[in-house]
């Protein structure tokens, strides 16, 4: 593994610094998909919490390398042709569903870089203690919030035929996260509404989970940060009928008409699930411009209602050469 990752960080790190690589990123451009920026690196590198969690010292580390790299750039000078090059390739930063650790955070380090980002929010989740089920969830599984809590929990799942893995008691901590990173992901196909009973079935945390709009002004009062909308509810857009796609649509359109000064033109599809019909209804919404989560380098003869991004684990943004691996592959024809 650890040969692989070796062979990984040196072929990235050829790629983005010779001749060919070179010419293959001139005019392209990678938009970064980020989540959270946690209070401490520790807590980010469990493996449950590794894919949408960066400690803030991996953080920082990634940001000075992207500006080594990288012109570094507000996510609609990437998107809007014109803008004039300095022959590196550009890089945006998206943060999505709109955690209160990117005010707390996040944005200490991007204002101390001088470093743009745009952040997309599930809009009723903002200023509301409503809390994303994945997090209440699987704290309460890690024994977060105590071992009564758990133990509730486990009850209400095994109510509704989901028991808890053996491998979830397992004694080495590793194993356990990437154990409760898997039962997670075998949740996802729950029913919505069976998700937020079990969400209301978990601890309320002392602070919400969410940013409030006063954060979200705040921010964008600094001019480094712009918003846009991923959803009102963080619903699946793709199993959605019309009428209710329009409605989240709308809710979402309007909420950050009324919460910003300058939102974006750009929306941001919840898990990244879109078909035509939703690029359809997006594009109706007058949404020129969409991010999903399907890998690879934007080059401006992309769909631009289904824009690709790279995922940042705490692990890449500890290790950013595993970065330009990514980048390599995913400039790839
Ligand atoms: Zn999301």
């Amino acid at each position: 593994m650890a040969i692989k990752q070796l062979l990984k960080r040196t072929s990235g790190w050829l790629y983005l610094n010779s001749p060919v690589g070179r010419h293959q990123l001139h005019g392209a451009g990678v938009i970064l998909m980020l989540h959270r920026v946690l209070a401490n690196d520790r807590a980010a590198d469990l493996p449950h919490r590794n894919e949408l969690c960066v400690g803030p010292k991996a953080f920082e580390h990634l940001l000075a390398w992207l500006k080594k790299n990288f012109d570094c750039v507000p996510l609609m000078d990437l998107l809007q042709p014109g803008v004039i090059s300095t022959g590196q390739p550009k890089i945006a930063l998206t943060f999505d569903d709109g955690w209160r650790d990117n005010a707390l955070n996040a944005f200490p380090l991007l204002k101390k870089n001088q470093m743009p980002a745009s952040i997309f929010l599930s809009t009723d989740f903002i200023g509301s203690r409503q809390r994303f089920w994945w997090e209440s969830l699987g704290e309460t599984l890690w024994r977060s919030h105590g071992e009564k809590a758990r133990t509730h929990l486990i009850e209400c799942l095994r109510q509704i035929g989901r028991p808890l893995p053996v491998l979830l008691d397992d004694l080495d901590v590793q194993r356990r996260s990437l154990a409760l990173l898997h039962f997670l992901h075998s949740l996802k196909n729950l029913p919505s509404g069976e998700l937020d009973r079990l969400t209301d079935q978990c601890p309320e945390e002392s602070l919400p989970q969410a940013l409030d709009w006063h954060q979200v002004r705040a921010m964008e009062a600094s001019g480094l940060i712009r918003f846009g909308p991923h959803g009102a509810s963080h619903a699946i857009l793709t199993d959605l009928d019309d009428q209710r796609l329009d409605e989240e649509l709308s809710r979402s359109r309007n909420a950050l008409l009324n919460g910003c000064n300058r939102p974006l033109p750009v929306y941001c599809y919840p898990n990244g699930n879109h078909d035509a019909r939703v690029r359809e209804h997006v594009a109706d919404h007058d949404f020129p411009f969409a991010l999903g989560t399907d890998i690879g380098i934007y080059r401006g003869l992309s769909d631009p209602l289904a824009l690709p991004r790279i995922g940042i684990s705490h692990r890449t943004a500890r290790n950013p050469e595993l970065l330009s691996w990514r980048i390599y592959r995913g400039a790839r024809p």
